[in-house]
């Protein structure tokens, strides 16, 4: 009997020793089982000239790894690596193989295989094996200026079409030296683009690069030959009245964002400030939509005179600097054109369009947009009221509103103003029909032509 109990004792004690260590061995990390993760960027295509980036993760840390390259021409290891580490993540560069210009084939094979610390698999450790495949793509896209303008004035716009092909296509745009970037829409035959450009009026220089990548990563540029003018505007620096100010507090009652504040002078950097920042941030955003998808056959613009018989009473471009009794306040662009007729009198689109903005915009009051493709917008502000909502499709000639002194206005006016991707420019090129001639329709029919012939 107690012989018994007492090896019933010892199998007891056995059992709960190796009950113990298994326990200890499925929740230990040492003997963690779950093989290591290995991640690589999802595009498909390599240029063979940045290397690639390998993730490769494990709970208990990876004790090894090695990456083996393989061309479809032939099963030649390009590369072969391995390290002992327990890091638990690892973030590895695979360099391209160093006679990468022997690469004939088009694809190519990457293993990654990974081992970690784990002492699970009697003390072999959990193991992982993913095989990456790639297409390499060495070439940069072709890029070619067909035609533009002959040359781009400060505040003004011009036009480029130019000739882009690669089989992996990713990102096609036209930067500024300022970094903003114009994006061009298929033109007339497969493989060519189109794109308005504009010189903003606040820059002091202007250049123009088309940039073309693939989705390999391989990158292209063709700077656009604008020769460019300089044009000075207007700088002026205006003293503010106690009427001009009596006048403000008037329509800082119409904001919220002067609501709170009493004094005429706060009220009107206010108002100059944020509320015409925001304001205008509206007018970029709603202009700087290009339809990338529309093929463009032709830009037949007509020249634009808004206002019949129509007097000029503030230009494009103005610096206006503001001061009250010799003390700096506050500056402002103007950038559009204020015309001035009758009061509420018509206006009318001399081009189609849709119509993307008819509300209320702050110091603009009741005021229209218009797109008239191309990336190519019409502003109409102050209207004493709106004959166009947003969606419609408008015609030639149209009446869009009447003109009124809404928003921050001291008198009766339009005040019309041009965009070109969510960039103002001067309305005056706009207007001018041999302007149009010379600067979009000949640019147009030139490039054509060249196509035709290529
Ligand atoms: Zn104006």
């Amino acid at each position: 009997m107690k012989r018994k109990s007492s090896s019933s004792f010892g199998v007891l004690i056995g059992l709960a020793v190796v009950v113990g260590v298994a326990l200890f061995v499925y929740f230990s990390s040492m003997f963690e089982r779950n093989a290591p993760v290995i991640t690589m960027a999802a595009s498909k295509y390599w240029n063979l000239k940045k290397p690639l980036n390998v993730k490769i993760e494990d709970e208990s840390g990876i004790n090894s790894y090695k990456i083996t390259m393989k061309s479809d021409k032939g099963s030649k290891e390009l590369q072969y690596e391995q390290l002992i580490t327990s890091k638990k993540s690892l973030l590895l560069t695979v360099e391209p193989p160093r006679d990468a210009y022997a690469i004939k084939g088009k694809n190519i094979e990457i293993t990654v295989e990974a081992n970690d610390v784990s002492k699970w698999n009697f003390f072999a450790g959990n193991s992982a094996r993913k095989v990456f495949k790639y297409i390499i793509d060495k070439r940069r896209p072709q890029l070619a200026i067909v035609a533009n303008s002959y040359k781009i004035s400060r505040g003004g716009s011009a036009l480029v079409i130019f000739k882009a092909i690669d089989e992996n296509l990713k990102d096609l745009y036209i930067e500024n030296d300022k970094g903003k970037k114009f994006i061009p829409q298929p033109f007339y035959k497969d493989g060519y683009y189109i794109s308005l450009l504009a010189w903003p009026v606040k820059a002091d220089t202007f250049k123009a690069t088309v940039v073309a990548t693939d989705l390999a990563g391989n990158v292209a540029k063709s700077y656009v030959p604008l020769y460019l003018k300089d044009k000075s505007y207007r700088v002026s620096n205006i003293t503010i009245s106690d009427k001009f100010l009596k006048t403000t507090a008037n329509l800082a009652n119409q904001f919220e964002e002067t609501e709170e504040e009493r004094d005429a002078l706060e009220q009107f950097k206010i108002l100059n400030g944020p509320v015409r920042t925001a304001n205008e941030t509206l007018i970029h955003n709603l202009s700087s939509h290009v339809n990338i998808d529309e093929k463009i056959n032709d830009f037949k613009v007509n020249r634009v005179y808004p206002l019949k018989n129509a007097a000029v009473v503030a230009y494009f471009g103005d610096h206006r600097k503001y001061y009250y009794q010799d003390k700096y306040l506050t500056d402002s662009y103007h950038l559009g054109l204020d015309l001035a007729s009758n009061t509420m009198a018509a206006i009318k689109s001399q081009n189609s369009g849709k119509v993307v903005f008819a509300d209320f915009n702050g110091l603009y009051g009741n005021m229209a947009m218009i797109a008239h493709g191309l990336g190519f917008y019409t502003i109409y502000g102050h209207c004493s009221s709106l004959k166009v909502n947003v969606g419609d499709e408008i015609r030639k000639n149209q009446l869009i509103a009447n003109t009124g002194a809404t928003g921050y206005a001291m008198g009766d006016h339009l005040h019309f103003g041009i965009l070109v991707q969510g960039v103002e420019v001067r309305p005056q090129e706009w207007m001018d029909q041999q302007w149009i001639k010379l600067n979009i329709i000949d640019i147009i029919k030139s490039a054509k032509k060249i196509i035709n012939g290529d």
